[in-house]
């Protein structure tokens, strides 16, 4: 056992950081009626999210286990953000060569860099094995090309299998990865799978690490539990059956639910993390090393997408507020709005949070399409031309799946210290917003004649 780290302090400022970071972004002509959508980050609550983190695992794992938390990039496929995780000790997830580039850019070292994806291909397999980074193989077809690899030149890669323990769904489906027909890893209970892994193992004296990420948003902690534990399972049947520790990392995966309904983390890395080490304390004996891939859950609380109200209608009795967040920014909230619904925060034209009376009303997005709304029948203040709306929670995924529906630019992206006591907020850009004349170029702007030349 680590000694005793102390209990982490609950972060209760976040609410009041990010009002005065709105309020500051509006002053400042961050946002604008030019420039009607942004994102903030809480620069704290990253920092924060990541040391409890840290915390959480150091606290129960035995002395001196190395232990990698691989933040997922696809969270956030922004550099700057990478570059801060890694400041604040956390490595990479990566799912493509464009998320590797990411990594690499941000300072991420090969050593505390993971490749997963299904769908490597051969010359990504050759360039992280050159690299050393740590490679989990999908799936029979891909062991066999890294059997291939391996033979051919020398790698310091750390190699693994990806399971896939058939565990069930949680509470959204596209987010379940552990189901009996999942199209990842390598399903345990189909026939003959399970003697097919171990085998795989005795074969391969370098294939030391196993994989398993049960699944994200919309799991439960106790799902997520029994994941892990059959992935111990599986690693001890295998060192058992090869006579030595050959797998000697197992990596756990991500995965932990966020709350999006209030400013509250729960649960937290903690909560997770001690029930880990309860239901399976041999993983935590100091035998294995560990990686996480945690992604949303480090980042979600600390973004916020800001968006001026350009009109406020009503429409067959129904308040309506025409925002500039839609679709092309909050693209799985609009599309699935059961399993990604959001809080959404009303502020009036200087930022400061309404206090009107609630009243019903939907708060739609600037796309054509009748559904692009980001709140229905959502009781709140009523918002008014020149009002701003916040979407919370939206530090994790919201950047990375950008929509280009209606040509859209990307909006800005901008870190910020808040000191809620001082009333002081500093902003730093992250990511430029995009202009017109890159949506016109990346529309294919030069090759404006290259149908009509068909003939
Ligand atoms: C998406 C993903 C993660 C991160 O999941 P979160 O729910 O964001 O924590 C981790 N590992 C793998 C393999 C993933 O595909």
């Amino acid at each position: 056992m680590a000694s005793d780290p102390a209990p982490p302090v609950p972060d209760d400022l976040l609410p009041a950081r990010r009002d005065l970071a709105v309020r500051a972004a509006i002053e400042e002509g961050i946002v604008s009626e030019r420039e009607p959508v942004a994102a903030l980050l809480d620069v704290h609550a990253i920092r924060y999210a990541a040391a409890e983190l840290r915390a959480a695992f150091a606290e129960v794992t035995a002395p001196g286990t190395p232990v990698l938390h691989a933040f997922a990039v696809k969270a956030a496929s922004l550099v700057p953000v990478l570059r801060l995780l890694h400041a604040e000790g956390l490595g990479a997830e990566v799912a493509s060569p464009g998320e590797l580039a990411l990594a690499h850019a941000a300072g991420v070292p090969p050593s505390r860099t993971v490749l997963d994806s299904p769908a490597k291909t051969r010359a990504e397999l050759r360039e992280a094995l050159a690299l050393g980074i740590a490679v989990n193989a999908d799936n029979r077809e891909e062991l066999a090309r890294l059997d291939a690899l391996v033979a051919s030149a020398r790698t310091h890669s750390p190699l693994g299998l990806r399971v896939n323990p058939q565990l069930g769904a949680g509470a959204i489906d596209a987010m379940s990865t552990a189901t009996a027909t999942s199209k990842f890893g390598v399903a345990l209970r189909d026939e003959g799978a399970r003697e097919w892994v171990v085998r795989a193992y005795q074969d391969r004296p370098w294939l030391n690490r196993l994989h398993a990420h049960t699944g994200s948003q919309g799991i439960p902690m106790d799902l997520q539990v029994a994941g892990v534990r059959a992935v111990y399972q599986l690693a001890e049947e295998i060192n058992e059956a090869v006579g030595r520790r050959q797998i000697d990392t197992i990596d756990i995966g991500g995965g932990l639910t966020v709350n999006f309904s209030s400013d509250e983390m729960t649960p937290t890395f903690h909560d997770y993390a001690r029930l880990l080490r309860e239901k399976i304390p041999g993983l935590f004996d100091g035998r294995y090393g560990l990686v996480t891939e945690f992604g949303r859950s480090v980042l979600a609380k600390a973004g916020v997408v800001l968006a001026r109200v350009e009109y406020a209608k009503s429409s067959g009795g129904r308040p309506i507020a025409i925002t500039h967040a839609g679709a092309q920014v909050a693209t799985r909230t609009v599309f699935a709005p059961e399993s990604w619904p959001l809080r959404v925060a009303a502020y009036d034209e200087k930022g400061r949070p309404k206090e009107d009376p609630y009243v019903v009303q939907d708060v739609a997005g600037p796309c054509c399409f009748a559904g692009d709304l980001v709140a229905r029948e959502r009781r709140m203040p009523l918002l008014a031309a020149g009002d701003w709306v916040g979407l919370l929670d939206t530090g994790a995924y919201y950047a990375s799946t950008p929509f280009g529906y209606n040509s859209l630019p990307r909006p800005g992206i901008y870190g910020f210290r808040a000191d809620a006591e001082a009333g002081e907020v500093q902003f730093s850009m992250v990511r430029d917003p995009q202009t017109i004349e890159q949506v016109v170029a990346e529309s294919g702007a030069n090759r404006r004649d290259s149908l009509t030349g068909l003939r």
